[in-house]
């Protein structure tokens, strides 16, 4: 049976990297649907060789740009613009599989439709479950839909925990995630307040969105993986740890009971996570290459404890504060955190601002009642207005 699949965010960097191995599949899968934000070039060159029954755009006008366009070629593709359209088309009862790769909490409306309608989710959009939280795995829950996670380290531990999902809660210890350490691993803290957009979207292992790569650099990320891993697999945040490990080599681990540790290994190449997310429970082509285990570099580890990277990463214990908080505390030190990304990436703060405006966020936005996907959509409203006060506040 040909599995049809919508690609959420197919612009982006995970987006490309999906149609790549759904191209390596032909017969297997059958592009269902596309969406993006504004980049109406190469939406419209993923239509043309895709032929989605389905386009969206988030934004109006460049979706009407695109249905000119596609009517100019006799595409048969249907162009429908807005926000309301993406987690329509999540939804839609001729689709299987949902690979959810927006950024940010943007995607988190059509991941709740994909999970109420039972799809297989793919899941790389890790701000929509640090924003979701328990709201979000009830609507997995309640809809009966497969979530699957893509990003590396989330992919490495679901790789590394035994099938028998009912069992592993009491066998396991620890989840050991992995961090590369960004670009400034090794850099002088004190000259943090220097680096420009441009330094901090360059990652050493991995090519990626711009949010991701700052969120890489201030190891925010990690602090989001912390929260992705607590919600996915159901595992106290006092069991979470990270380890920095620059080779990007080891993914992440499990340790169990008994002090085994299993680990998954693999280049620093998405299209790994994003194959077996498309074809688990069994494994298929990727496009990949092989490790070559005679070439590789030693593998190292550091500790994230040292004073050192306690001075350059202190945004990473804002996970386990934000999870010993009320329910809602994650989806405000994601707002924040969007807010700050996106105010260093336009020049109105500096890269170590990031972390004041995630801390102070965090202390003054104080969430209560959190139940539903609007009392969430409202609590980031107020997070995002009261970050912003502090970015307008904070001089460069
Ligand atoms: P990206 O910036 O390259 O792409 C983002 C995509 O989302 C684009 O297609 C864009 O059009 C779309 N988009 C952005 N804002 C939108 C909005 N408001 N409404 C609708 N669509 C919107 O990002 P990326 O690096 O591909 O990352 C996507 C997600 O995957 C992020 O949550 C990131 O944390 C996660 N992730 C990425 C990687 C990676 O290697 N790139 C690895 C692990 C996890
Ligand atoms: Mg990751």
């Amino acid at each position: 049976m040909t599995e049809r699949v919508v690609v959420l965010g197919s612009t982006g960097s995970i987006g490309v990297n999906t149609l790549d191995v759904i191209a390596r599949h032909p017969g297997r899968f059958e592009v269902f649907a596309l969406t993006a934000s504004t980049r109406v070039d190469l939406l419209l060159e993923q239509c043309v060789r895709f032929r989605p029954v389905v386009a969206v755009m988030a934004s109006v006008a460049h979706g009407q740009v695109l249905a000119l366009r596609c009517r100019d070629l006799g595409l048969p593709t249907e162009v429908l613009c807005g926000p309301e359209h993406i987690a329509r088309v999540a939804a839609d009862e001729r689709v299987h599989i949902v690979m959810a790769a927006i950024v940010g909490a943007a995607g988190l409306a059509a991941c709740m439709q994909a999970a109420r309608a039972g799809k297989r989710l793919l899941l790389a959009n890790k701000e929509a479950l640090v924003v979701g939280g328990a709201v979000f795995l009830r609507a997995v829950a309640e809809g009966s839909a497969t979530l699957l996670p893509i990003d590396s380290e989330h992919s490495a531990i679901f790789q590394s925990l035994p099938d028998d999902a009912l069992t592993w809660p009491q066998q396991i210890d620890r989840l050991i995630l992995t961090a590369s350490g960004g670009p400034f691993r090794t850099r002088d803290p004190a000259t943090l307040r220097d680096v420009t957009p441009e330094q901090a979207c360059a990652h050493p292992n991995w090519v990626m969105g711009r949010k991701i790569s700052v969120d890489c650099a201030t190891m925010m990320n990690k602090a989001l993986e912390v929260v992705e891993a607590h919600y996915l697999f159901n595992v106290a945040p006092a069991q979470i740890d990270v380890v920095i490990h620059p080779q990007s080599v080891v993914h992440s681990m499990v340790q169990y009971r008994d002090a085994s540790v299993v680990a998954q290994l693999g280049t620093a190449d998405m299209r790994g996570p994003i194959a077996y997310g498309l074809s688990w429970p069994s494994r298929m082509v990727s496009g990949a290459a092989a490790l070559d285990f005679t070439a590789l570099p030693a593998l190292t580890f550091e500790s994230i404890h040292t004073p050192e990277h306690k001075a350059r990463f202190p945004g990473l214990q804002l996970a386990w504060q934000a999870l010993a908080g009320p329910s809602g505390s994650t989806a405000v030190l994601n707002a924040a955190n969007e807010v700050a990304v996106e105010a260093f990436l336009a020049g109105r703060v500096r890269f170590d601002q990031i972390h004041v405006v995630n801390a102070e966020t965090t202390s003054q936005v104080h969430p209560a009642g959190v139940g539903s996907l609007d009392d969430l959509l409202a609590l980031d409203e107020m997070a995002r207005r009261a970050a912003a006060s502090i970015v307008r506040r904070l001089k460069v």
